[in-house]
């Protein structure tokens, strides 16, 4: 079986949670009176991640089966148990169709190293029923050039299927610009006053796609999630951030660095 295997594992796309889980949204100070920034300024915030975390470039494997796939076994796992099951996966099976046909004990065994194989082995199975078609991979072809709210709509219309799941596979698979918004990104970009306050996490997708310009997105939700990783995490490591003075809730007092 070929195709995407291993490609886009290392992106970091912003841990293991999964659609589900983000529902419960991160709390996060913000600021009264937010007003959408520039683009200016996000270019200026893009500039100065880059400086921490250099430049990107996007690889896209322009498989989207993989991506939906790869986000079902992303869930309560970690990226490391997450890539050994696609992989035993892909091992097993000649193609999607294999996947989608075969026995769903045999699935549960290809992806046990990734957890809940039990939950995620039919979900998958039915996922790829609902692309229809002989060839699950084919069936998708349409969202290549499709409108992007077309595929958006359609991608979250299947089981299991969220707002950030789609933009990682518009993003990772197609290369048409989303910045998937994980906790990381949703925590980062609040405090630094790019998302209205108590937007929900689908909002925050349109949000942060309104104030970007497109070929920046890979590279922007990227580094929003280093950052968050390093630097800006849930407890700030504000001592030690090159953005503080872009940073709103810095400014306003509103985090609690560690000291
Ligand atoms: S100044 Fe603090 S809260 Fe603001 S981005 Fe940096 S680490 Fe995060």
């Amino acid at each position: 079986m070929s195709g995407g295997g291993e490609r886009g594992y290392a992106r970091g796309r912003g841990g293991s949670a999964g659609d589900e889980e983000l529902d419960r949204r991160p709390r996060f100070p913000v600021p009264a009176g937010w007003k959408r920034p520039s683009k200016a300024r996000v270019r200026a915030i893009r500039d100065r991640l880059r400086m921490l975390y250099g430049s990107r470039r996007n690889d896209p494997h322009d498989d989207p089966v993989h991506e939906l796939v790869l986000t079902i076994l992303s869930q309560n796992t970690n990226d490391n148990n997450r890539d050994v099951a696609y992989r035993r996966l892909r091992d097993r099976f000649d193609d999607w169709a294999e996947v989608r046909d075969a026995p769903v004990d045999e699935v549960i065994d290809a992806i046990r190293p990734g957890g809940l194989a039990n939950t995620k082995a039919p979900r998958i199975q039915e996922v790829l029923r609902e692309l229809g078609g002989e060839d699950p991979e084919a069936s998708l072809d349409w969202i290549r050039e499709a409108p992007r709210q077309e595929v958006i709509d359609y991608l979250t219309s299947l089981p299991g299927v969220g707002r950030k799941t789609a933009a990682c596979v518009m993003i990772f698979g197609l290369d048409r610009p989303e910045i998937p918004v994980d906790t990381h990104v949703y925590r980062v970009g609040g405090r630094l006053g790019l998302f209205p306050p108590r937007i929900s996490f689908e909002g925050a997708h349109d949000e942060m796609l309104a104030i970007t310009d497109p070929e920046d997105a890979y590279e922007l939700h990227l580094n929003l999630i280093a950052h968050g990783r390093s630097i800006c995490r849930p407890r700030p490591r504000c001592g030690e951030c090159a953005l503080t003075r872009m940073c709103v809730a810095r400014r306003e007092g509103l985090v609690e660095p560690v000291i």
